[in-house]
């Protein structure tokens, strides 16, 4: 039998589908090239923003009416499944489950209905309980993403994610151990801890408590000797960021050069409004602090304009914290409501067109930043993972840095999953090009 999937929104999701993937592949079921062919189609969702959920209402309408032609079976999983439940029949009648963010671990029994020809698969009402995926690796990748959480307790006023996620649930730091062995034996260069606030992992296991920097040390060591070169994290929340975090990481080069650390807004004000728990002086503290232990570390962000009752003044605070941090790079959103989250209903709603303006003038502002720090980079000398080929030109690849920028250099396809040394000698938009490529040494 064949499936095929489509993923929508964060990494996490990401992550998710490389999980479910993998109990197709073991229960011999092969990937099909598009949904038009395949026995089973998922759809991994996504509930950030209304308009993810609009997109997926679209595709569903499209699989409802190929399903009229020919039968398959139909699964939408992830946020908007969590969101919705089995409501979301009533607005899309093709589909056939609905498999929320925490109960993933009805997709066997799903499969087994499927592989029986069962029309429909009785559940016996036991409320499906979250587990962690044993691996996450998608095929034929040397990155892999290891969730070490799920779920969120900060409800920051305008995200919906702690109401489809649940609360925090931390993972067993050996089942974390586990993966990260099988991925350094399937030759893995790099991980990525993932969750949706990662400073807040906390285990209480037999053998004592584990907090986050512990679990750095713990994945520091499991990669010593192996094949994985670097580990990332993400997200981070500024609220929780340790101290004890920032030594971890400048103490060991496993751990990459770049930090995603989502500030939101420059405005205290706008701060507490979002309920976010840390001020902008906490924030700038935090960013000197950690650029005077890693002083070659590259910071990003997230920026939210146009949040309910945001003022010129307010958003004159946002640009500025944004010139005195400067980030590489930046995700720039504007305000848009979520129903059930606390922000939905507060007065002072910002103009779609005055959103825009706002949204406008911090892109422009992060464009010049972005540009600035990467000419200031043209010369050095860098070490980069070769990630693939290069879409615009198949005569060259696609690699990057530790700092998470992308670099582009001749070579031959089968450096791909390689560590090299490379000159970052010019820039072409905010990709940096190379002249040549050294493989480091072992590679
Ligand atoms: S930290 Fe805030 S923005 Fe991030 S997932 Fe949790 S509630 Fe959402």
């Amino acid at each position: 039998m064949t499936y095929f999937f489509e993923t929508y929104g964060c990494q996490m999701n990401t992550a998710e589908s490389a999980a479910l993937d993998l109990v197709l592949k073991e229960r011999g079921w092969q990937a099909a090239e598009n949904g038009e062919t395949a026995d089973l189609v998922l759809l991994n969702t996504c509930s950030v923003r209304e308009t993810a959920e609009k997109r997926v209402l679209g595709r569903l309408a499209q699989y409802a009416a190929l399903k009229k032609k020919r039968p398959f079976t139909l699964v939408v999983a992830g946020c908007m499944a969590q969101r919705l439940g089995e409501g979301l029949k009533e607005r899309a009648g093709a589909v056939d489950y609905v498999m929320g963010t925490s109960s993933r671990s009805v997709f066997p029994l799903i499969l087994e209905a499927v592989e029986q020809g069962k029309r429909e698969l009785h559940l016996s009402g036991e409320k499906p309980v979250f587990a962690f995926s044993s691996s996450h690796l998608e095929e034929g990748r040397f990155r892999s993403f290891v969730p070490i959480m799920h779920g969120c307790n900060n409800f920051c006023s305008y995200c919906i994610v702690p109401y489809v996620r649940g609360r925090e649930i931390s993972r067993d730091p050996s089942s974390i151990k586990e993966e990260i062995r099988l991925l350094a034996s399937r030759g893995v260069r790099e991980i990525t801890l993932l969750g949706q606030n990662v400073n807040t992992y906390r285990w209480e296991g037999e053998g004592g408590t584990l907090d986050f920097p512990g679990l750095l040390e713990l994945a520091a060591r499991e990669t010593e000797g192996s094949p994985i070169e670097w580990i990332r994290f993400l997200s981070a929340n500024p609220k929780d960021f340790s101290r004890r975090t920032i030594e971890v990481m400048a103490g060991n080069r496993v751990f990459c050069r770049h930090l995603h650390l989502c500030v939101q807004h420059g405005s205290n004000r706008m701060l507490r409004a979002m309920n976010r728990r840390y001020t902008r002086e906490s924030y700038l503290d935090l960013a000197a602090e950690i650029r005077r232990a890693m002083p070659d570390v590259s910071l990003s962000t997230d920026i939210l304009v146009g949040f309910p009752g945001e003022t010129e003044a307010d958003l004159e605070e946002t640009l500025s914290l944004m010139e005195e941090v400067r980030f590489l790079y930046a995700y720039m959103y504007h305000y848009n409501p979520r129903e059930g989250t606390a922000a939905c209903d507060l007065p002072g709603r910002i103009p779609e067109a005055a959103k825009r303006e706002r949204l406008a003038r911090v892109i422009a502002l992060q464009k010049r930043h972005t540009r600035e720090l990467l000419e200031n980079r043209i010369g050095m000398k860098e070490n980069v993972l070769i990630e693939g080929i290069s879409r615009k030109n198949a005569d060259e690849l696609i690699t990057r840095t530790e700092k998470d920028e992308m670099v582009v250099v001749s070579g031959s396809p089968s450096l791909i999953g390689s560590f090299a040394r490379v000159t970052l000698s010019s820039l072409r938009g905010n990709t940096f090009r190379s002249k040549e490529i050294n493989l480091c040494l072992g590679d």
